[in-house]
């Protein structure tokens, strides 16, 4: 009787395994973005599509908005929000660079009043943010440019999608949903509360690596002084003391992350310096 419960058993397993094959097989390894100066070449692999991962995304913001909406926090500082809205401007252009399709995106910025040291960039293109960095931190333009600069940068890359991706894998193995043909309602009900805690969940250090790359060459480009990208940094970590920013522990800090940065800053000054000329900022 036991030997025959574990044959089932085994047998399950292995269709669950042949059918995350399939789903696996199904999906070419990607490459979301262009390697651009900084030179960001890796490939990554997508179960879910763009379009869900922007869809889920999309939902995730509105809800965000509408929270802070609905008890008058949302770009109550007019001054603020035209900063960082005119920071977005310059930067978001800088995206053609990386990838052809992203400066046609639906980009929206708003600034959410929360003492939350916190910013983010959801697919498709929805930025976040929080008063918080902006106030606490005391960040000059071109700081604030190298945050969003990082954040657009996991937007570009798709990091969220992937990590939808690695979260529905699992779900195959573990409920044998085949997912070849398809979102089911109930997958993208769960792809939207995913992506609604995504900005929660802490990247991988290597998304970081590679967010910081990206991020610190649109800076650049969009005429911000990438070396403010270690004064930044080291702001993030000197507000550590009373409690790390939520920043911080979305955004876990590879241990080399200002030497890699500074290892980088040469090779994007050019771009800064001739983005100053064109439009002397
Ligand atoms: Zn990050």
């Amino acid at each position: 009787m036991k030997h025959t419960v574990f044959i089932k058993k085994f047998l399950a397993m292995g269709t669950l395994a042949l059918m995350l094959a399939l789903a696996l097989a199904g999906c070419q390894p990607v490459q979301t973005t262009q390697p651009g100066t900084v030179g960001v070449e890796r490939k990554q692999l997508m179960l879910v599509s763009q379009e869900d991962a922007e869809r889920a995304g999309e939902a995730g913001y509105a809800q965000e908005k509408q929270k802070y909406a609905s008890r008058g926090a949302l770009n109550t500082d007019k001054m603020q929000y035209q900063r960082v809205t005119a920071i977005a401007r310059n930067l978001i252009p800088q995206t053609a660079v990386f990838r052809s399709d992203a400066p046609g995106w639906k980009w929206e910025v708003n600034v959410f009043t929360s003492k939350e040291i916190n910013a983010y960039c959801m697919p498709g293109g929805k930025i976040g943010v929080y008063t918080g960095l902006l106030n606490d931190l005391k960040l000059t333009d071109d700081e604030v440019a190298i945050v969003m600069g990082h954040e657009i940068a996991h937007a570009l890359r798709e990091h969220s999608r992937e990590q939808m991706s690695r979260a529905m894998s699992e779900q195959v193995l573990m409920t044998g949903v085949a997912i070849i043909a398809g979102m089911s309602p109930g997958q993208l009900d769960l792809l939207q509360k995913a992506a609604t805690v995504a900005i929660t969940l802490p990247h991988s250090r290597k998304d970081e690596r590679e967010a910081d790359r990206i991020g610190l060459e649109l800076a650049a480009r969009a005429g911000y002084d990438p070396r403010a990208s270690i004064s930044v940094w080291k702001k993030m970590q000197a507000a550590n003391g009373s409690g790390p920013p939520q920043f911080l522990s979305t955004h876990p800090a590879p241990e080399s992350r200002i030497d890699d940065l500074e290892a980088l800053i040469p090779a994007v000054m050019p771009l800064y310096e001739a983005a100053r000329r064109g439009n002397r900022r």
